[in-house]
């Protein structure tokens, strides 16, 4: 049985000031909900802030990203044992990284590693283009990015992360895939892979969210897919509306 995951990705969204605030607003009506996992992802300076407000609340914190490596000549990255105090969730691979910070999927192998080696939980991200996806290719992509970031790996290390399923052309344009297309689409390119490389019952074990203008209103629609474990939600986790939507979740 998988207990639903929301969580929320910030990006480069709210000061610590505001992370604050704003979570002060929303953590009482959030500790309420049962059955769900819930983290938010603030912007890496805002950490420490978020997990000091968050103590003692079921909120979860997250990471956006972190090195691939330990330490060392890295200018602007952040290592793990850097997060871990504050942390159980890192994201890695969201799109955004790939796109323009050039993330490669070695890369994503590398850093969900490290973050599973110290403890951390990764949210592993993949997506299809708008161009892939019309182009049918959306399954050979797909399956082919969670190959990569799961080469390697035990069963048990496959089994302690989390994965995004997050259509690029889904993502902050209010434009989300249907229940059915999201769903199929994690079934045969994460799900049947994952059963390849580690066998049935750990590809079963390992929660799997839809990320992609996920909203108070279509939330419940996704979680009624068998395949569909939680969401990522980017836009909508930056307001209060984000306590509505984990509630409709479960
Ligand atoms: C995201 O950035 O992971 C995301 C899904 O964004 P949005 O919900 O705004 O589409």
């Amino acid at each position: 049985m998988r207990t639903p995951f929301i969580a929320g990705n910030w990006k480069m969204n709210k000061t610590a000031a505001e992370a604050v605030t704003f979570l002060n607003e929303i953590k009482d009506a959030l500790d309420k909900i049962e059955g769900v996992d819930i983290a938010v992802c603030p912007p890496s300076i805002a950490i420490p802030a978020v997990a000091e407000v968050l103590s003692g609340s079921k909120v979860g914190v997250g990471a956006q990203n972190i090195c691939g490596a330990e330490s060392g000549a890295f200018t602007g990255e952040i290592a793990a044992n850097m997060i871990t105090p504050f942390c159980q969730y890192v994201i890695i691979g969201h799109s955004e990284r790939r796109a323009y910070f050039g993330v490669l999927d070695s890369w994503v192998n590398q850093k969900a590693k490290v973050a599973l080696a110290h403890g951390l939980t990764p949210i592993i991200c993949v997506g299809e283009s708008l161009e892939q996806n019309e182009a049918g290719e959306t399954v050979s992509f797909v399956s082919g990015q969670v190959k990569a970031a799961f080469d390697g790996f035990t069963a048990e290390q496959a089994a302690s992360c989390v994965i995004a399923y997050e259509p690029i052309w889904a993502i902050g344009t209010g434009k989300s895939a249907s229940v059915e297309q999201a769903g199929g689409i994690i079934h045969d390119s994460i799900r049947v892979p994952l059963a390849e490389m580690f066998g049935e019952e750990t590809a079963q074990a390992i929660r799997i969210q839809y990320g992609g203008s996920v909203k108070e209103g279509n939330i419940a629609a996704y979680m009624s897919h068998p395949d569909i474990d939680g969401a990522l939600v980017g836009g909508a986790a930056l307001k209060a509306g984000f306590v509505e939507l984990v509630a409709n979740a479960v």
